[in-house]
C-alpha cells in the first residue's frame, strides 16, 4: 500500500511476514530533480514486490533517486542494492557501515553468546534463522557515508542526520527542523518497544539508547515517522514511556535473579516476553537469540549502575546482585 504523508512525502508499506514488526515504512520524498527513499525492506521477494508496486504507484524514476538507510538491520537495508541504480547515492551511517567490512563476521558474536550461556547446539540454528543473516543486501553497496550533522537536501526538505546509538551503534534519525518532522527509524517506535541488544561487554547499548532518547527529547517535532507501523505526534510522551519501560525491565532482571548467580541466557529464560509461547523451551531459536541479547543489554546497564556484578574467569559469565 502506498499513501501520502504530506505534500511531496509518501509512505510505501512493506510487509515483513512472521515478524512482530509486521511492516516496514519506506518513506519516499519526491522533488523536481532528485528523490529520496528512506529504508527499503528485507532482501526477499515479498518485500521486493511491495517496493516495486509502490515505485510504480508513485511513478518514481529510480535513476533520479537516492537512498538513505537509518541503520544496518536487514529489514531497512536489505533491498538497497537491488533498487539503487548507477546514478543513485546510498547514504549510510559511517559507524553501521562497518558490518559490510570484509573482515567483519559473525563468529565473535556467536562466541560471545556461548560465554553467556547460549547452548552450543542452538547457536548454529540461531545464526541460520537470523533475518540479518538471511535477508541482508547482496554484495557491498557503494555508500556515501554520513555522520552526525550531515545534511541531505531533497526539494524543500532539509534533513539533518542525528546520530542516535542504542538500537544499533550507528543508528541515524533524520530531522527536518522547519517542517518539524522526525524520521525516527527504529530509535523510537509507537506500537512496540525498539529492540535493544548487546553482543559485547565493551558496549553499554542500553545506556547509549537512553542518552539518545534524551538527545531528541527537546526537538521541536510535530510528526514522528518511525521505521515501523504507526506515525505519531507526542514525541516527549513516547520517550517518557520508553524510559519507564526499560527501568521496569531492569527491575525485572533483578527480580528474576532474586539473589541467585545466573548467566544471561538463564535470566532471559525467566523474563516475560511478548510472544505466543508459554514455555521458553518452545521459543523459536531466533527469539531466544533476541531475548538473550536484550537481557545482556540490561545486565550491562545494571552493572554500570553498580546494581549487579559480572563474574568472569570461568567458561560462562554469570551475574549476581551487587
Ligand atoms: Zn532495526
Amino acid at each position: 500500500m502506498t499513501d501520502i504523508v504530506m505534500d511531496g512525502l509518501y509512505r510505501i508499506e512493506v510487509p515483513l511476514p512472521n515478524s512482530p514488526l509486521k511492516e516496514l515504512n519506506s518513506f519516499v520524498i519526491m522533488s523536481d530533480n532528485r528523490n529520496l527513499v528512506i529504508d527499503t525492506g528485507f532482501n526477499r521477494e515479498v518485500c521486493f514486490e511491495a517496493m516495486k508496486k509502490g515505485i510504480a504507484d508513485l511513478d518514481l524514476d529510480l535513476s533520479k533517486t537516492d537512498f538513505f538507510i537509518t541503520h544496518m538491520h536487514a529489514d531497512h537495508s536489505g533491498l538497497v542494492t537491488r533498487l539503487a541504480t548507477e546514478t543513485s547515492r546510498i547514504y549510510f551511517s559511517r559507524i553501521d557501515a562497518r558490518v559490510f567490512d570484509k573482515d567483519s563476521d559473525w563468529r565473535p558474536m556467536l562466541e560471545f553468546a556461548g560465554i553467556n550461556g547460549f547452548p552450543a547446539e542452538e547457536l548454529a540454528r540461531a545464526l541460520n534463522s537470523h533475518p540479518g543473516f538471511k535477508y541482508s543486501p547482496k554484495g557491498v553497496p557503494n555508500f556515501e557515508l554520513v555522520d552526525e550533522g550531515s545534511i541531505i537536501t531533497i526539494g524543500d526538505f532539509r534533513l539533518q542526520c542525528l546520530l542516535t546509538p542504542g538500537h544499533t551503534q550507528g543508528h541515524i534519525c533524520l530531522y527536518d527542523e522547519e517542517k518539524r518532522l522526525l524520521f525516527s527509524g527504529d530509535h523510537i517506535l509507537y506500537d512496540i518497544t525498539p529492540h535493544i541488544e548487546s553482543w559485547a561487554y565493551q558496549v553499554n547499548a542500553l545506556q547509549d539508547y537512553l542518552d539518545s532518547l534524551d538527545r531528541v527529547y527537546d526537538l521541536s517535532v510535530g510528526l514522528v515517522l518511525p521505521g515501523h507501523r504507526t506515525f505519531f505526534t507526542d514525541l516527549k510522551g513516547r520517550i517518557d514511556e520508553l524510559k519507564k519501560h526499560h527501568e521496569e525491565r531492569a527491575s525485572e532482571v533483578l527480580e528474576v535473579m532474586n539473589g541467585r548467580t545466573m548467566n544471561a541466557y538463564e535470566i532471559a529464560a525467566e523474563m516475560t516476553w511478548d510472544i505466543d509461547c508459554d514455555r521458553w523451551e518452545d521459543f523459536p531459536v531466533a527469539q531466544k537469540w533476541f531475548a538473550t541479547g536484550e537481557a545482556i543489554a540490561h545486565l550491562r546497564y545494571l552493572e554500570s549502575e553498580g546494581r549487579v556484578r559480572r563474574n568472569v574467569g570461568s567458561d560462562v559469565i554469570t551475574f549476581s546482585a551487587a
